[in-house]
């Protein structure tokens, strides 16, 4: 469609991206080929060369990968996009394409525990440093900020404890010691965020959550603001190779056409929810962003268009109590990850941290009573019975 930067988010989510072909087909199909023929030696050469414009082979360009990868560079208000195979491969393709030995990042404390651990344990061993901070507290980044600091990489709002960050301030500290700001932007999707707005260089997102939303693909994205790095991107994911597959590219773009609806669902039952866990006896506190009691309740209010669709909160009487309320919800699925059609429970103090011992636990803020809900597109008195089920039955 023309012009689509120009059109509002209902219609970027059903157009954008969409490529004409020779049928005339509405959206564009499956070319599921890994290689694509020239017509003699001298096209080949001319597209090897960058002088002609066309395919060459699918680790390389394809075009249902390409209509997807346009679609969310103009949802998210950016140049370019990067489809790869994983959220954690369009992390890894941000920071190998960024950072050299020697480099430094500045990275929240609570953020996706892979992210840390890609910094901490792989990047660390190619020699780039990082710090993780607190970074709903823009002082404590300035702190952590060296001569050698290239990049500030945030979650916001974060995992699973949901603190919001100021993208606008992070980004002027980071701009002012000459580094570049990258946001993961998951939890929000474009929808309900846009980091570039505040001033953000890259933005990335884990495809597997809210953009395909049907928890049938795993994907990630890397958005870039400026047209004149993006070869260079696309260089490095080449030669890294963490490309995502056409297959799984159609099914995300066909997820984004209904993001927007589904977003807004998300939103309403997700605040009703909180709201009901909020006031309820055996719950000690809820964090969700909109709530009031939120500890960046205003800050969130600048930056983002709607609370999403995440919720952390705790049970009173801790790792029992949460086994009680896993073993007898009902409509809620038990299942890591988040952002699909389907609500999910997690607890992880006995599911996925149940090996790390107590005191490990606590120090990682994963307390006996955490669960964490991701609120689905379901009927909201559903929901809030499936819970009760649950909460009803702790003594
Ligand atoms: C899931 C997730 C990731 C990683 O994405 P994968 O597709 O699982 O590799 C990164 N960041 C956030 C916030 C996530 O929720």
């Amino acid at each position: 469609m023309k012009n689509i930067r120009n059109y509002s988010l209902d219609t970027k989510c059903v157009h954008a991206g969409i490529k004409e072909d020779m049928y005339g087909s509405v959206v564009t199909p499956i070319y599921q080929v890994s290689t694509f023929k020239f017509r003699d030696a001298d096209q080949g050469a001319r597209l090897f060369k960058g002088e002609e414009d066309g395919y060459i082979y699918t680790r390389m360009r394809n075009p249902t990968v390409e209509a997807l990868e346009d679609s969310i560079a103009i949802l998210e208000g950016g140049a370019k996009a990067l489809a790869c195979s994983s959220g954690m491969a369009a992390s890894h393709t941000l920071l190998s394409t960024l950072l050299n030995a020697g480099d430094h990042a500045v990275c929240s404390e609570s953020v996706y525990g892979p992210t840390m651990t890609l910094l901490a344990n792989v990047m660390s061993r190619f020699g780039i440093e990082s710090t993780f901070v607190d970074t709903s507290d823009t002082e404590a980044i300035k702190n952590a900020m060296k001569p050698n600091t290239k990049l500030v990489f945030i979650e916001s709002p974060g995992n699973p404890t949901l603190i919001i960050s100021d993208i606008e301030e992070i980004a002027k500290v980071a701009h002012s010691k000459g580094a570049k700001l990258a946001v993961d932007n998951t939890f929000m999707s474009p929808i309900l965020q846009n980091p570039f707005k505040f001033g953000a260089d890259y933005i990335v997102h884990s495809l597997t959550k809210f953009l395909n939303g049907h928890a049938d693909v795993i994907g990630g994205v890397v958005v870039i603001k400026e047209d004149s790095e993006y070869e260079w991107f696309r260089k490095n994911l080449n030669q890294v190779g963490g490309v995502l597959e056409p297959f799984n590219s159609f099914l995300v773009h066909r997820g984004i056409k209904t993001l927007k609806l589904r977003m807004e669902k998300h939103c309403i039952n997700a605040q009703q929810i909180a709201e009901f866990l909020e006031v309820h006896p055996e719950i000690d506190w809820v964090r969700f962003p909109g709530l009031k009691s939120h500890p960046q309740y205003e800050i969130g209010t600048k930056q983002m268009s709607g609370p999403g669709g995440m919720i952390s909160f705790e049970l009173k009487k801790g790792l029992e109590a949460g086994k009680i309320l896993m073993n007898n919800v009902e409509v809620w699925q038990l299942a890591v990850s988040l952002g699909g059609v389907e609500s999910l429970i997690q607890h992880p103090a006995s599911m996925t941290h149940a090996s790390m011992g107590k005191e490990a636990r606590e120090n990682a803020k994963i307390t006996d009573g955490l669960v964490r809900l991701s609120v689905g597109i379901e009927d909201v008195d559903d929901l809030i019975q499936g819970l009760e089920k649950g909460l009803n039955k702790i003594k």
